[in-house]
């Protein structure tokens, strides 16, 4: 059994946070500059050009990259001889998250659905915990804007509907996104499971590297498929028209019931922020 205080949870998850917001990945500020060149519109050049220097000063000067400063959505991975001592995990996720939005200067955003009352530290996060073998604590913060999110769907099919009318959904769901998800967008699909796990596996694929491929060759082809047909719906950067849509399509699937074909579509905003940390 290996010992990991809360302390060093709180610690580490705070900077995760703040990392995340000033210091967009590098393969997102790569697919970005990529398709600087690939962009023909003028505006379109032009908010790429924006988005890169943003990027570069938000990195240089630590500031947020973007005024929405996001949900903070946690995936977090135990490990069965890991002991959690001083306290609680979810305890230690929520102060961590806490500390993070309060040290970063960033914009706090929860509230209470209902009576929409700004909670002022963007507390509670959202805690997927998955229990795995060995003894380490793995801790993935995405900071989820909600642009994007607004845009997301989950959807149940017959399995009538097939693969093409399910690709057809997909390029459906972020042409109806347009501009509102703040492209170019980066497109996590999530096939199969039942309601929640579609959209749990569409959120989690954005974890994954821009030009990592699903291992399966004929996933794989579904995803250069998405990203040819998004890209070609000229939404384009800002949604004012242009070549680049989406930066990247990543589908994860699960084995589902006889009976349906339940799809996610999570979108992410242009400003992909996440980080992550091994204890
Ligand atoms: S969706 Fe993304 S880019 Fe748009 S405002 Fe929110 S965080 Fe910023």
């Amino acid at each position: 059994m290996r010992e990991v205080h809360v302390q060093e949870i709180i610690r580490t998850l705070r900077d995760l946070i703040i990392r995340a917001n000033t210091d967009l990945p590098d393969d997102v500020l790569l697919a970005l500059e990529g398709s600087r060149q690939r962009e023909e519109s003028p505006s379109g050049i032009q908010i790429l050009d924006d988005l890169i220097r943003n990027a570069r000063i938000a990195h240089r000067e630590k500031v947020p990259l973007c005024q929405d400063t996001g949900m903070a959505v946690l995936f977090v991975e135990l490990g069965q001889e890991v002991h959690i001592v001083g306290g609680e995990l979810n305890q230690a996720l929520e102060e961590g998250t806490r500390q993070g939005y309060r040290e970063g200067y960033l914009r706090k955003s929860t509230l209470d659905p209902v009576e929409r009352i700004n909670f002022g530290d963007n507390t509670p996060p959202i805690v997927h915990l998955e229990m795995v073998p060995g003894e380490q604590l793995k801790i993935r913060v995405l900071a989820k804007g909600f642009g994007g999110e607004n845009m997301s769907q989950v959807k149940l099919f017959p399995p009538a509907v097939g693969m093409e009318g399910i690709l057809d959904e997909v390029v459906k769901i972020v042409s109806a996104a347009g501009p509102n998800a703040c492209p170019p967008v980066l497109v996590g699909v999530g096939i199969g499971g039942d309601l929640e796990q579609a959209a749990l596996i569409a959120k989690k694929s954005l974890l994954r590297k821009i030009g990592d491929e699903n291992p399966r060759p004929e996933i794989a082809e579904m995803e250069r498929k998405l990203y040819f047909r998004i890209n070609n719906l000229g939404i384009g950067p800002g949604g004012l028209g242009g070549r680049v849509t989406c930066l990247a399509v990543f589908i994860e699937t699960f084995p589902t019931h006889i009976a349906s074909i339940p799809l996610a579509v999570n979108i992410q905003c242009n400003s992909h922020r996440h980080k992550e940390a091994v204890l």
